[in-house]
């Protein structure tokens, strides 16, 4: 059983986030259509999905097919949640009239991204963020907040919440901050490579383990059939980070690399972004790492 597929329902964002695992901005592209999803739900169900998460990229940005692919996914007895940066709640009227057609869903949960990332953290200041979570739980929606820290050495020696850098992070956040042995960078802590329970899918067809990590292309091969055949060992890019982590990836592939990094997803990130030719259709896709 999959506990749950994160659909990501565009690429494309009002924000540009230095800490976004999927380079999203206004400038990136893919967006499902509604067919797209009717058929991605009809594969869900077939390998018992629990939940269907909307997220981006800002969901928000495509309301009609947000809601529609909320409504479908209800009526095939899917859990849904939805991520959203809450850019559309300038005010709490607005925020009502986004948010009252939702709590008609039975959407489980409203994540809404507040941190010093997409705010400027200003405790007297009624961001969107707060308006949006105001009025959603007004409406009987559960609100999740999802927030991350900007990364500082405490975080990094482990004492608050960390960044996982990935994606846009390892451009833009890693700099001037306390790095391990690349030896010791020896295996993959945030991701069940052997019996993945989530997966991220876009609108061209990459089913991604993790970020940029695809296990196939569901519109080349059925989704069910793809993850029911799935098997560590044959993927060329899981197997070595289920052995050795990003340590073992850099030796099996003999990729040129620095001394030191910032953590497993750093140092992953950089040797993948090095493979990305050799393995074109086991990294996808290639906006994921920056390249439009
Ligand atoms: S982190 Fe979220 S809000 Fe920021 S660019 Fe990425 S998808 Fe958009
Ligand atoms: S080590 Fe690589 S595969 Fe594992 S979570 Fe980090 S980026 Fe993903």
């Amino acid at each position: 059983m999959l506990y749950g597929i994160h659909l990501i329902l565009t690429y494309t964002c009002t924000r540009e986030c230095d800490h976004c695992w999927f380079y999203c901005s206004s400038k990136t592209e893919g967006t499902f259509t509604i067919n797209q999803i009717i058929e991605l739900l009809n594969e869900a169900r077939k390998i018992e999905t629990e939940w269907i998460y909307f997220e981006g990229g800002e969901p928000f940005l495509y309301y009609t097919i947000l809601l529609e692919g909320l409504k479908i996914a209800r009526d095939m007895g899917f859990k849904t949640g939805i991520a959203t940066n809450s850019y559309w709640a300038t005010s709490i009227e607005e925020a009502k009239r986004w948010l009252k057609p939702l709590s008609m869903l039975n959407v489980s949960i409203l994540g809404i991204s507040e941190d010093p990332f997409h705010f400027d953290g200003n405790s007297s200041k009624n961001t969107p963020a707060r308006i949006a979570t105001f009025v959603a739980e007004n409406l009987g929606l559960k609100v999740l907040t999802l927030s991350v820290n900007k990364p500082s050495i405490e975080e990094i020696m482990g004492h608050e919440r960390r960044l996982v850098f990935k994606g846009r992070a390892v451009e833009k956040l890693t700099e001037n901050l306390p790095r391990k042995f690349w030896k010791d960078l020896d295996r993959c802590p945030n991701r069940d490579l052997v019996n993945p329970k989530k997966l991220h899918v876009d609108s061209f067809g990459n089913i991604q383990i993790c970020q940029g990590i695809s296990i196939g292309n569901m519109w080349k091969t059925p989704l069910s059939n793809l993850v029911e055949n799935y098997d560590v060992k044959l993927h060329p890019i899981c197997y070595p980070l289920l052995k050795g982590g990003p340590a073992l990836l850099a030796k099996r592939y003999n990729v040129h690399h620095d001394n030191e990094y910032v953590d497993e997803c750093h140092f992953c990130t950089i040797i993948r972004k090095a493979l990305l030719d050799d393995f074109s259709e086991y990294l996808a896709p290639r906006q994921v790492y920056g390249n439009r």
